[in-house]
């Protein structure tokens, strides 16, 4: 199996995975201790938290704290839930491509939803004009359906000189590209090598917000529930790593794509900016391409069809169609991911086989 699915979910990092076991029993056996109790397991336990507290930290702007959540779908929850005062109803923005943990929940606060449009490249309008007392602007960092890199720090600039709270989905550039300058950053670790099942929300020093889930009052009273520190240590130890490797995944993306591009036909058509783009999704589509027809005739390749909201839901894709794409473009549109993992031979031989493929419904 050739994994290009990168933008769904990431292969555990080794270290990950290391940094995890001792959390899960140990070599004493004794390592699955509730980081909230006071015993010396216990403190183990929650030592190894704060640990990896500060290894996430260190992906995102000086001057915040990190809370852990069960995902990132959480933390965005937790941001813009979180952030509205009781029967607050002032206009939010989100811009048109963000995932659906970020659209459903701020159409769920029942306030007005301003939409900040993209252009056919994919990209977010910065000048968009925000709805007068808006309270909130939310714009994503790298799009995880066709990749492209949004300009938060213009966006959050405006934003912030009307008064407005900004949130940051860094999900797909966290550990790849530096986090935008935002109020809360959402970070899921599944997307960087770390665990799934937990997530984060950095909050920048001064931002007040309420508790969306209440009980025990784990995470600074911000968020109930006994978190695993397994989970946590896992994350960490990812994000440190993607920190350390930074450039170097980095060229090796650069590479992968560049061979990429080249090996495939001419007659796919790169969905969104390929200057503007984190180079570890390639979104294209191929006239008249069938593309179930397409997933069933190479079953040995993970990837994705880019028609499908990558959210999980099955709803076609509101990012396509945000570009200006028909339901037909939308249809014979796939995204291939990769990243730190991918062999160049192996990207190479799912080019050939895609075009191979693509070719072979041309002649039947
Ligand atoms: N935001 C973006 C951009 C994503 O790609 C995803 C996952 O697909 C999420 C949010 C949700 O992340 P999680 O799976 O941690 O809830």
């Amino acid at each position: 199996m050739i994994y290009l699915d990168y933008q769904a979910t990431t292969p555990l990092a080794p270290e990950a995975r290391a940094a995890m076991l001792p959390w899960l029993d140990g070599p004493d056996g004794m390592g699955f201790g509730n980081p909230h109790s006071q015993h010396k397991m216990g403190r183990a336990s929650a030592a190894a938290m704060e640990v990896a507290r500060e290894q996430v930290a260190g992906l995102c702007p000086p001057g915040g704290r990190v809370i852990f959540t069960g995902s990132a779908t959480e933390a965005i929850n937790l941001a813009l839930r979180g952030s509205a005062p009781a029967g607050d109803r002032r206009p939010l923005a989100v811009s048109a491509i963000e995932h659906a943990a970020v659209l459903d929940t701020a159409q769920a606060l029942g306030s007005p939803v301003a939409t900040i449009p993209v252009n056919g490249e994919g990209i977010a309008d910065p000048q968009v004009s925000l709805p007068a007392g808006t309270r909130l602007v939310a714009l994503m960092q790298v799009n995880n359906e066709i990749g492209t890199i949004q300009p938060c720090a213009e966006l959050f600039a405006r934003a912030r000189s009307i008064g407005a709270l900004t949130l940051c989905d860094g999900v797909q550039a966290a550990g790849k590209i530096a986090l935008a300058q935002a109020d809360m950053i959402a970070l899921s670790a599944h997307k960087l090598h770390g665990p799934k099942g937990i997530g984060a929300l950095w909050i920048r020093d001064g931002v007040q917000l309420t508790p969306i889930l209440t009980g025990g009052g784990q995470e600074q009273g911000l968020r109930s529930g006994t978190l695993s520190p397994a989970l946590c240590a896992g994350f960490g130890a990812a994000a440190a790593l993607a920190a350390e490797r930074r450039e170097v995944d980095h060229s090796h993306v650069e590479r992968l794509w560049k061979k990429a591009v080249e090996l495939l036909d001419k007659r796919w058509i790169i969905n969104g900016s390929s200057e503007h783009r984190w180079h570890g999704n390639l979104n294209i589509r191929r006239e008249g391409l069938d593309v179930a027809r397409l997933m069933s005739d190479l079953r040995d390749l993970a990837f994705s069809a880019g028609s499908a909201c990558a959210s999980g839901s099955g709803r076609p894709s509101h990012v396509l169609k945000a570009i200006g794409l028909d339901s037909s473009e939308a249809k014979c549109s796939i995204r291939l991911g990769f990243g730190r993992y991918t062999g160049e031979a192996d990207l190479e031989a799912a080019a050939r086989a895609i075009n191979a493929a693509a070719d072979r419904q041309e002649m039947t």
